[in-house]
């Protein structure tokens, strides 16, 4: 069997190392023939060396290391270019692993080579959703998300001839669920890193943390599976044994569920539309005992809130809460601000922001580069 040929851009952050370990599992199943990393081209180095691509995209520092101590028969580029990566004519699908605004134009080129692309990136979708899936419907490029809950919304979709009535987006709750909400103001970054469930980046806890996470992925969800705003709804499910769910017009419910790790989407998405061993653990139900569900509370999370108008009014809003988001958790995380400032931060750009509809590539560009300065004015006044 022709092994699959794969691009991972991100390789050496969380979602990149568990591809590759996806790839280890199965090796002669895959093929790594490109590989990206900004910063930690150390272990960019021991990835290059065991999988030997032939393309490589790395940091300003790491292209310097690197034109040293060359590795031969692989070519490098400027991580900012990894246009020429995602469309080389020997890749066939493409790991969107790294976080950030950064992976729009490697999405939107990747679809639009036909590529199949597997992000696990949410900014790209959020911020230029309606983009992106355009330019994919156009070069029948598909898309199979990495992220868990828009996997098993996937994987619940799969081989159904009915469109979904609603889809049920479930959440943790993040590390916050059952902390009193007067405690918020006082929680650092260090106790808010510590997520209960999944272990990630530190942007995207924090966002777990605020719920915001939630609320991208609700707009996430919209773009991938062509919803409306309200056919989506959040459910918070502390154990996240079920990663999401399904409901058609009977009133039959779908879920998919697993154990946490991200292997499991990760691998699924790499062999859709098989499934093979994965080798983790098996989840036993008679362990969990008991799967418990409620309704967020939007008071505690107002960002969810926040999300779901931005989902509702669309357009450039929700390249506007990605961007100010990004700033205040920045802000956040190094001890700038407040917990509970994130949100006013996030709110008061949200509401300063004249909305663009129908939004051009350069009109959601401007649009998060207008909310990264207004965020950064606000935090100013607020900064001690
Ligand atoms: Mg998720």
């Amino acid at each position: 069997m022709t092994p699959l040929r794969i691009a991972i851009l991100g390789s050496t952050g969380s979602i990149g190392l568990n591809t590759l370990k996806v790839v280890d599992q199965n090796p002669h199943r895959f093929q790594v023939v490109a590989l990206s990393a900004n910063n930690n081209f150390k272990l960019l180095e021991t990835q290059i060396r065991k999988y030997k691509p032939s393309h490589v995209a790395v940091g300003k520092e790491g292209l310097v290391y690197f034109k040293k101590t060359a590795i031969k028969g692989i070519k490098y580029y400027p991580v900012e270019d990894c246009r020429e990566l995602v469309t080389l004519k020997d890749v066939d699908l493409i790991v969107l692993a790294m976080s950030g605004t950064g992976a729009l134009m490697p999405f939107l080129e990747a679809v639009r080579a036909g590529k199949t692309v597997a992000p696990a990136n949410k900014e790209a979708l959020v911020i230029a959703g309606d983009l992106i899936m355009n330019e994919a419907r156009k070069h029948k490029a598909r898309i199979i998300p990495i992220d868990s809950e828009q996997s098993a919304i996937f994987q619940c979709l799969e081989g159904q001839k009915s469109k979904p009535v609603f889809v049920h987006l479930t959440a943790s709750g993040g590390p916050l669920r059952e902390v009193p909400i007067k405690d918020f103001k006082r929680m650092t970054p260090r106790e808010i890193l510590r997520h209960p469930r999944w272990k990630m980046g530190a942007k995207i806890t924090v966002d777990s943390a605020t719920m915001m996470n939630k609320g991208f992925e609700i707009i996430e969800a919209k773009h991938l599976f062509n919803l409306s705003y309200n056919q989506i709804e959040v459910l918070v499910h502390p154990e996240a044994i079920i990663h999401s769910m399904v409901e058609f017009a009977d009133g039959s419910l779908l879920a998919q569920l697993g154990i946490t790790d991200m292997r499991l989407p990760i691998q699924y998405a790499l062999t859709y539309p098989e499934r093979l061993p994965s080798g983790l653990n098996r989840l036993s139900l008679t362990e969990v005992k008991s799967l418990n569900f409620h309704k967020p509370d939007l008071i505690r999370f107002p960002s969810l809130a926040l999300a779901f108008d931005a989902a509702r009014l669309s357009g450039s809003l929700p390249a506007v809460l990605n961007a100010a988001d990004e700033v205040a958790v920045e802000s956040f995380l190094s001890s700038k601000i407040d917990f509970v400032d994130i949100y006013k931060v996030v709110e008061r750009v949200f509401l300063r922001h004249k909305i663009v509809k129908n939004p051009s590539l350069e009109a959601v560009l401007q649009a998060d580069q207008w909310a990264r300065q207004e965020a950064r004015n606000i935090l100013e006044k607020l900064c001690r």
